[in-house]
């Protein structure tokens, strides 16, 4: 029965073994790029893969976001970096997010370019650009107000004076300089311009201190898609390269020209009959109110449905919605069926997709439970396999 029914799928099967997974449409993640380099014409394109490609897997998706047109692949972990290089990527990377103590020799050895927002974070660099004989290529990560990582005040002032020196002794080169809005989501939001205006300060007075880095970038999917303004050299799409819409509020993805990559499914692994006044699942939060057929669907919260789509998160079982009875448990939720159901065992169960038949989309999953579209498919568990679809050979 799961055979029959996910072989009548039009995309890949289930793999066996594993009662879900995540299809990944690696050509949508190809086409959304492309979609965005025509949204930024003017600027390069770093595809922000951090997160295990929020999600879509790593590698397959870094190669797609290539094959689309980026020129550049950015991550918050080294790690990331470096598995990507491993996997024979060769396209320009940065890493951002980093500790002290973290060895950059690998970062410098594999080409990796790093972002750097600290004293300390330079100083390693120069610590590993002598132990390699190689010069660390950095991007310096400035405070233009959003309050998070990035240098600003008297710690800016240094790095700039010290990033003069080093590249006069080649042991550093600082390839970019870039930011992060706070409110790119809310592009009239009156930080936006006071940003850009603070980036374009800091520009400057880099290059008083005698630093000019090539590549200015500051514009995240949101600024990509909404504000020509801020994309300078390089913009820095995530969330939509996968798809989703950065701003719900003011576009779909078909309005951007983006598609969905990720389809999560599973199949019902057991359906009943079950009589009206039921308390269904742990606590009891639901209860039947009618005679009624029962779907269990073999995913819960440690596959990265979340709890708190109890009672709310929608579901697609053939051509029919549904909405999640009960709580959801750590590997399984129940679905109210109705009366008249014809769904058996083994049938697929969409929980989200690009909608076009009728499935919910990840942005409906976000709505019902209160996130954003970002965290349902960066939550999707580790061992939901991820099936690749339209892969390129590497
Ligand atoms: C995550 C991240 C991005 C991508 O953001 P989206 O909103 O997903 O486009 C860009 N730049 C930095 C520094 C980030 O941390």
């Amino acid at each position: 029965m799961t055979t029959e029914t996910a072989s009548s799928n039009p995309l890949a099967p289930a793999p066996p073994g594993f009662p879900a997974c995540a299809q990944v449409d690696l050509g949508a993640i190809s086409a959304n790029v492309a979609a965005l380099r025509r949204h930024a014409p003017t600027a390069e394109l770093m595809a922000v893969v951090k997160a295990d490609a929020y999600g879509h897997g790593l590698v397959p998706s870094a190669r797609a976001a290539l094959r689309g047109g980026a020129t550049w692949l950015g991550v918050a972990q080294l790690t990331e970096a470096l598995e990507l290089r491993r996997a024979g990527v060769q396209a320009p990377l940065l890493s951002w997010l980093h500790v002290p103590g973290q060895e950059f020799v690998p970062a410098l050895e594999q080409d990796v370019q790093l972002g750097v927002s600290t004293t300390w974070a330079l100083d390693q660099v120069v610590a590993a650009a002598r132990t390699t004989g190689r010069t660390g290529r950095i991007h310096l990560k400035v405070d233009t107000g959003l309050g998070r990582n990035g240098a600003w005040d008297a710690d800016l002032a240094d790095i700039l004076e010290r990033c003069a020196a080093l590249q006069s002794e080649e042991l550093v080169e600082v390839v970019g300089i870039f930011s992060h809005f706070a409110y790119a989501d809310a592009p009239e939001h009156p930080t936006v311009r006071a940003q850009q205006e603070r980036f374009e300060g800091i520009v400057e007075q880099a290059g008083r201190a005698g630093v000019r880095p090539p590549v200015r970038h500051l514009a995240n999917s949101a600024a990509t898609l909404t504000n020509p303004s801020a994309h300078y050299d390089l913009v820095r799409p995530g969330v939509a390269v996968y798809g989703l819409s950065p701003v719900p509020d003011l576009g779909s993805p078909e309005h951007f020209g983006l598609r969905e990559a990720m389809r999560l499914l599973s199949h019902l692994s057991s359906v009943k009959d079950c009589p009206a006044g039921q308390g269904i699942s742990y606590g009891h939060v639901y209860t039947t109110h009618e005679q009624t057929r029962l779907g269990l669907v073999p995913m819960g919260y440690s596959d990265g449905v979340p709890r708190n789509a109890t009672n709310v998160g929608p579901v697609l079982v053939g051509d029919r919605r549904h909405t999640v009875a009960g709580r959801v448990c750590m590997d399984q939720f129940v679905l109210d069926l109705g009366p008249d159901s014809t769904a058996r065992a083994g049938d697929e169960v969409v929980l989200f997709g690009v909608g076009a038949a009728g499935e919910p989309t990840a942005q409906d999953w976000a709505v019902a439970v209160d996130t954003i579209n970002y965290e349902i498919v960066t939550r999707v568990g580790a061992k939901v396999p991820r099936v690749h679809l339209d892969e390129v050979p590497s």
